[in-house]
């Protein structure tokens, strides 16, 4: 059965990526959820990626929840014209806080923070301390040199295979949303 998703944690760059690919998907994916009244959660900046993501979102009518750390805000990081945000100490309070708020996952394309984001809630979905949907943004293949190296976890035996579908990878912004709407958690034991 569907499950109605009303905020999502979107993970991505905090630099824009090469060219215009990277920026125009997340404009795209920013403008899917403030169209469907999805609220955006998110590490609370104007820069790269994220800054594009939040302003689609808020162009389109939806709601920007940011939650930035003191020393990212007193960087001068801080977007200006969220729809709320949060200034924690760190940067685990501010990904505990995140994991809180939101009741599903995106990685857009980024650097290590983002891969290190995504990683910890795929990793706390594997374990069962949560069962909320993720998925990667796979813009124009970004994600398959790493889903490369998680098909060698596979063949190496550290991962079970069923454990590739426990999360939705799409290159598409709305069939992403459907897909994590639709997703059903994977009951395999993580342990082989
Ligand atoms: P990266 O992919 O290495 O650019 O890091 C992006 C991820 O790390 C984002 O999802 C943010 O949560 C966090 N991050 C990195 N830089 C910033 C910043 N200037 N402001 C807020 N969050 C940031």
């Amino acid at each position: 059965m569907a499950r109605t998703i009303r905020s999502i944690a979107v993970f991505c760059g905090s630099n824009t990526g090469a060219g215009t690919t990277y920026t125009d998907a997340a404009h795209k994916l920013g403008t899917a959820m403030g169209r469907a009244g999805v609220t955006l959660v998110y590490g609370g900046t104007h820069k790269g990626l994220m800054g594009v993501l939040a302003d689609a979102v808020l162009a389109a009518g939806g709601e920007a929840h940011g939650i930035i750390t003191e020393r990212l805000a007193g960087l001068g990081h801080l977007h200006p014209s969220l729809t709320r945000h949060e200034i924690v100490g760190t940067m685990r309070a501010r990904k505990l806080r995140m994991a809180e708020e939101a009741e599903a996952f995106i990685a857009l394309p980024g650097g290590i923070g983002t891969l290190e984001e995504f990683m910890e809630i795929w990793t706390l979905n594997q374990l069962g301390e949560i069962d909320k949907p993720a998925g990667l943004f796979d813009v124009a293949g970004y994600y398959q040199p790493f889903m490369g190296f998680i098909d060698h976890m596979i063949a190496e035996k550290f991962l079970p295979a069923a454990h590739r579908g426990s999360i939705v990878v799409d290159s598409d912004a709305q069939s992403l949303l459907d897909g994590l709407s639709r997703f059903e958690r994977v009951n395999v034991p993580k342990w082989m």
